[in-house]
C-alpha cells in the first residue's frame, strides 16, 4: 500500500516536515540516508550538514546555559552515542539534530536508514528505489535532501575537518581556536567575500586564497573585502595541503601559484574555511523534476514549496542556495509539510 507522505532527507527541513505531518495523522515515513563510506566522504550522511558541526549558536531556543541535564533526558539511551560529549556551552549540530529526530519519532515518525537513488514521479503513486533495493510508493513527496558543501578534495582537507577545516563560518568561525588568529578562507564568490568579512570578527588576519586574478564576487562584496585592512588576497593561489597534527589540528597551508609552476609558500594559519560552493543533492532527481541551473530543486510558486510535479514538494537547502540556514530549512519544511496536507486532502486522499 501507498504511504501517505515519504520525506527524503534528514536535516532541519526533514524533520521539520516529519513533526508536522506526523502530528497532522499522515503518518510520515522518513528515509534519513545510508551510512555509507560514500555518504561519510561526500557529507551526506543522516543529520545533515549540521552533524557536521559543532556549536550552534544562531538557532532559536537554544540559549548558551548547560544543555546537559535536559539532552540526557530527552534523547533515547540508544541514539547517545552519535551526539558530543556536551561541554556545557549551548546546542551541537549533532545534539540538535538528534533532538529534531527524537521530536518526530515521539510524533510517530517511521525511519528507515537508506538512500533514495532513483524515482520515477511520472505516475502516481510515485515510487522511490533505495539503496537496499527496496520499492516505496507514496502519495505525496517532500524532498529535503539538502545541499552539501564542495571542498577541493584533498586528503588533508578530510584529516582535519573539525579541527579546524569547515566549510562555515557563520558556523564555526567563533570558536575558541580560531580568535585572534590568523585564518584562510579558499574561494573567490560571493560566499569567500562574506565568510571572510566574518570571520575578521575573531581573527587576526584573514588570507583569502582565490586561484584567480579577480573575484567572481559582486562589486560591492569585493570591494568591501578587499577595503578591511584585516584581510589580504592571495590571487593566482591554489591551495596545495593543508597542513596540521593531531594534537594542534591546523597549523598552516602549502601554496602554490597558479601562474609560475616553481613557486610555493607556507602560512601559519590556525583555520582552513572552504567557500568555493556547495553542490545540492539532486542526482537521484534527473529528469523527474525541474532544476534551475545550478542543480536545485526550482520552486514553481511564490512563497510555495511546490516543485515542477504536483504532489512533490521541496523544502530547505535542495531548493535554496541563498539563505541556507537551519532555521529557514526548518520553516519551509513546515511550508512543505502544510502544502503536502492540503494538497493530499484537495486530492481527497484523507
Ligand atoms: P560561487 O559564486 O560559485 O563562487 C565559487 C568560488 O569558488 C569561485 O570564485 C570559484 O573560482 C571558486 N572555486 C570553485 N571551485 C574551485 C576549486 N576547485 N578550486 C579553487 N577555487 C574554486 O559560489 P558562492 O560564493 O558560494 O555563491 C553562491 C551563490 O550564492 C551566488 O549566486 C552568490 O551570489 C550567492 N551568495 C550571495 C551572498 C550575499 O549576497 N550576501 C552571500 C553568499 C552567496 P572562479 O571564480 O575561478 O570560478
Amino acid at each position: 500500500m501507498a504511504e501517505h507522505v515519504v520525506i527524503i532527507g534528514s536535516g532541519p527541513a526533514g524533520w521539520a516536515a516529519a513533526i508536522y505531518t506526523a502530528r497532522a495523522s499522515l503518518d510520515p515515513l522518513v528515509i534519513e540516508g545510508a551510512i555509507t563510506e560514500d555518504n561519510r566522504l561526500k557529507g551526506t550522511l543522516p543529520l545533515g550538514q549540521l552533524a557536521l558541526t559543532t556549536e550552534v549558536e544562531n538557532y532559536p531556543g537554544f540559549p548558551i546555559a548547560n544543555l546537559g541535564a535536559y539532552l540526557a533526558g530527552a534523547i533515547a539511551p540508544e541514539r547517545k552515542q552519535y551526539m558530543a560529549d556536551h561541554s556545557g556551552h549551548g546546542v551541537s549540530g549533532p545534539e540538535l539534530m538528534e533532538l529534531m529526530r527524537q521530536q518526530a519519532v515521539n510524533f510517530g515518525t517511521r525511519i528507515v536508514t537508506d538512500d533514495v537513488i532513483d524515482v520515477d514521479f511520472s505516475k502516481h503513486p510515485f515510487r522511490l528505489t533505495t539503496l537496499e533495493g527496496k520499492t516505496i510508493e507514496a502519495l505525496a513527496v517532500i524532498v529535503a535532501t539538502g545541499a552539501r558543501a564542495n571542498y577541493l578534495g584533498l586528503d588533508s582537507e578530510e584529516q582535519f575537518k573539525n579541527a579546524g577545516v569547515s566549510a562555515c563560518a557563520v558556523c564555526d568561525g567563533a570558536l575558541p581556536r580560531f580568535r585572534n588568529k590568523p585564518l584562510v578562507v579558499v574561494g573567490g564568490g560571493d560566499s569567500a567575500m562574506e565568510e571572510a568579512g566574518y570571520l575578521t570578527k575573531f581573527a587576526s588576519k584573514v588570507y583569502i586564497v582565490h586561484r584567480r586574478d579577480k573575484f567572481r564576487a559582486s562589486k560591492i562584496m569585493a570591494d568591501r573585502a578587499l577595503k578591511n585592512p584585516k584581510i589580504e588576497p592571495k590571487w593566482n593561489t591554489i591551495v596545495d595541503e593543508v597542513l596540521g597534527n593531531e594534537k594542534a589540528g591546523v597549523t598552516g597551508v602549502r601554496l602554490k601559484s597558479a601562474i609560475d609552476p616553481h613557486h610555493q609558500e607556507e602560512l601559519d594559519v590556525s583555520g582552513y574555511f572552504a567557500a568555493i560552493g556547495h553542490t545540492p543533492n539532486t542526482d537521484f532527481l534527473k529528469g523527474q523534476l525541474k532544476l534551475n541551473e545550478k542543480g536545485y530543486i526550482a520552486w514553481t510558486t511564490p512563497q510555495r514549496t511546490y516543485t515542477s510535479v504536483e504532489g512533490v514538494f521541496a523544502a530547505g537547502d535542495v531548493a535554496d542556495d541563498y539563505y541556507r540556514q537551519a532555521i529557514t530549512a526548518a520553516g519551509s519544511g513546515c511550508m512543505a509539510a502544510l502544502d503536502a496536507e492540503r494538497w493530499l486532502a484537495a486530492k481527497g486522499f484523507e
